[in-house]
């Protein structure tokens, strides 16, 4: 069977190597009369697909375009995710840096009220010594005054640098608590960037393929169908124009089908549309 269709082919080779090389014979003049069978010949070609055909060939179409539709979206939106990680990190890490400069300032404090109270001790000692040689009473209670005002400054140097501690404290664990947030979202911001990017590569090669096949795809088509085709996808949310039956509705507008219909879609003999969306329908398809 097998050989005797090879050599029908080879025959009808054959002939036309023989018509060619007679149209090759003929003069310029009747050129122009031979380009008129050769084009109706290629729209021959492209009528001869069934209708069948072209409705696989179609939804072939329409699941290459869904792909590169579901392959912008997912990168549509992590670049969005790792923006906003990165601006939660940026704005702790700025949270972090106010903390220690607070930590910083009180600490300043601190050791500022550590050198005044030094100073108030060493100037006590002094008028003390002072009193020691005093001529009257008047100048005793006097230099007395010096130091009770210095031992009162002294204790309330020392009240204050207790209160600077206790702050110390709370601001060191609010700022435990924002390292933690930001080493923990810095990696999370890690991990994030480090999928977008590999996405990013992944996808590219991938949508320039499903691009390329899309587009020679729709090149193969009969431009009316191809042109029909594109129009809908426009219009069509999610950008599906070609979408199978499901439970007897169309899968896009998920209006019923009437039976009739639905056997008219099943067999593939005519280009069904939906009659409420226009979207061309297609077989259910079948769990395998
Ligand atoms: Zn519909």
């Amino acid at each position: 069977m097998a050989t005797a269709k090879k050599s029908a082919t080879k025959k009808t080779e054959t002939k036309k190597t023989a018509a060619k090389k007679t149209a090759t014979k003929k003069t310029a003049s009747d050129k122009v009369e031979e380009k008129k069978p050769a084009a109706t010949k290629k729209t021959a070609k492209k009528k001869d697909l069934t209708v069948a055909e072209k409705l696989d060939s179609l939804y072939e179409l329409q699941r290459i375009d869904s792909e590169i539709d579901r392959i912008r979206t997912v990168r549509g939106e992590l670049p969005l995710e790792v923006e906003d990680l990165e601006a939660e990190v940026e704005g702790l890490e700025k949270r972090i840096a106010k903390i220690n400069d607070e930590i910083k300032e009180l600490e300043t404090d601190i050791s500022d009220r550590k050198n005044a109270n030094k100073e108030a001790e060493s100037a006590i000692k002094k008028y003390k010594e002072q009193q020691n040689n005093v001529r009257n009473n008047r100048e005793f209670e006097s230099i007395s005054k010096e130091i009770e005002y210095q031992e009162l400054e002294i204790k309330l140097n020392e009240k204050k640098s207790k209160e600077a501690k206790a702050k110390i404290e709370q601001k060191k664990e609010i700022l435990e608590e924002a390292v933690a947030r930001k080493e923990f979202r810095a990696e999370d911001l890690k991990t994030k960037k480090a999928e977008l990017d590999e996405i990013i590569a992944e996808t590219q090669t991938q949508e320039e393929k499903l691009d390329k096949k899309s587009k020679s795809a729709l090149k193969a088509m009969d431009p009316r169908i191809a042109n029909a085709y594109a129009r809908l996808r426009e219009s069509a949310k999610n950008g599906l124009a070609v979408v199978p039956v499901d439970r007897d509705s169309c899968g896009g507008c998920f209006n019923k089908i009437p039976p009739q219909r639905q056997l008219d879609i099943e067999t593939k003999k005519k280009l069904i549309t939906c009659e409420h969306c226009g979207r061309i329908l297609v077989p259910s398809e079948k769990e395998d």
